[in-house]
């Protein structure tokens, strides 16, 4: 019999998740993990933080029996204006309540399926409505950008981002590129902060200079937050470029895809929100955006799940946990500092050939090593040391215990070229 299916395309296969399976199944004892993209302690283990397993422990205790329900569509309310907040700034001491009243009404709200979920819903309400002709993404950028785009059938192109001889920023080979080439109504995608795959950000100054070409040339700029608070540290410090976009004047539109999976350790729970915001011209169209929102997710998933969402409302709704949860994203930021500073200090040690400052210099979760695609692969077989073929290394993967291991073997391969 003839089957429907036997012409199928092949698909990709996700390189990050089947590097990890790999590293899974891999019996050598000296192994080591640099590939997904989340936390581990100094034994490798995950961390659930201290904030949230209060939160827990709470709601275990707690005989609530609508604690299985659905949430609305728009998703969980209390939990969107917490997003937002933070997100956005809002509600500290210093606050002008009515400037901020008008601000919080340009902004739309909705519960998503984590970051990618918000990335997705960004990109199929824009797809529909803003129908851009081409989609913005840096080079290089997180592989899922591309997937989420193209199945949205938007056009991609891509904007220099990372320079190889300095392992830093391109801020000239970008802006010129968007300077010519980018049509008005465009997208932009952009990393709050903490770059994937690369660590590296544009300086305060360099975020000024987008912007004002993003408000001169019609540009979308479509923010990807991924790591506020678990980068830096700081919730504010890592959202200063979205904050800076959205209290430009004149205002401009854009939209957030914000995640919970790394700043609050909640990866399997799906807890995101996607904030699209207008430019405040027509109050009504607020609602009208969020209600098409609503359409969307209606049809495609009905609504976000309820318990990483609980959890993170909760301790962002109480001044102990929130003071806590502060503890828990230094605790993070700082070790992940750490071990970007021992890996270096074993290079220099060793003295290994090359430059390794950019290490040091990089920010958030990932290191782009600056490994050719040979090396990353003799790590891998010989060493049995697992990064992604690009170089990218996932920093908390490193520990005390590791890294002279995994400095000597780069210090090997880096030496046989
Ligand atoms: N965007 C970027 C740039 C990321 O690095 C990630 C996580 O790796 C995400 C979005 C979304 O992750 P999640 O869907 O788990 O929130």
């Amino acid at each position: 019999s003839t089957s429907s299916f036997s012409s199928l395309p092949d698909a990709p296969v996700d390189e990050i998740f089947s590097l990890n399976h790999a590293y899974a199944t891999d019996p050598n004892p000296n192994k080591v993990n640099l590939s997904l993209g989340v936390y581990r302690t100094e034994e490798g283990q995950p961390w659930p933080l201290s904030s949230v397993e209060q939160v827990e422990q709470e709601l275990h205790s707690q005989n609530n029996p609508a604690r299985h329900e659905y949430l609305p569509i728009e998703g969980d309310r209390e939990f969107l204006d917490h997003a937002r907040d933070l997100m956005f700034g809002f509600n500290k001491n210093d606050t002008d309540v009515e400037k901020e009243a008008k601000a919080k009404k340009r902004i739309a709200s909705v519960q998503s399926i984590s970051g990618t979920g918000a990335n997705h819903l960004g990109a199929a309400f824009l797809a529909h409505h803003l129908k851009p002709k081409h989609v913005w993404v840096s080079i290089p950028t997180w592989a899922n950008h591309h997937t989420i785009w193209e199945l949205q059938g938007i056009e991609r192109k891509g904007y220099p981002y990372f320079d190889a001889s300095t392992c830093a920023f391109n801020f000239e080979g970008a802006i010129t590129t968007l300077e010519n080439e980018a049509e008005e109504g465009d997208v932009i995608l952009l990393h709050a902060c903490a770059h994937n795959p690369t660590g590296v950000d544009p300086s305060k100054e360099q975020w000024k200079k987008i912007a004002e070409l993003c408000q001169r040339k019609r540009l979308f700029p479509f923010f990807d937050s991924a790591y506020q608070g678990f980068a830096s540290g700081s919730a504010d410090e890592d959202a200063w470029a979205v904050r800076y976009f959205f209290n430009l004047s004149p205002p401009l539109e854009m939209c957030v895809a914000q995640s919970f999976s790394k700043n609050f350790g909640l990866y399997g729970h799906r807890t995101g929100a996607f904030h699209l915001v207008t430019n405040g011209s027509k109050p009504a169209e607020t609602e009208l955006v969020r209600k098409n929102l609503c359409h969307i997710i209606r049809g495609e998933y009905s609504m976000g799940p309820r318990y990483g969402s609980t959890i993170v409302k909760r301790v962002l709704g109480d001044s102990a946990l929130r003071a806590q949860w502060q503890k828990d994203l230094t605790a993070m930021s700082s070790r992940i500092k750490r071990m970007r500073q021992a890996l270096y200090d074993e290079l220099v040690r060793l003295n290994t050939p090359g430059s390794w400052e950019h290490i040091i210099n990089q920010n958030g979760m990932f290191s782009y090593t600056g490994l050719t695609l040979k090396q990353v692969l003799t790590l891998r077989n010989e060493f049995h040391i697992y990064l992604l073929k690009s170089g990218r290394a996932s920093v908390s993967g490193f520990s005390e215990k590791n890294v002279a291991y995994v400095a000597q073997a780069i210090d090997n391969v880096v030496r046989r070229d």
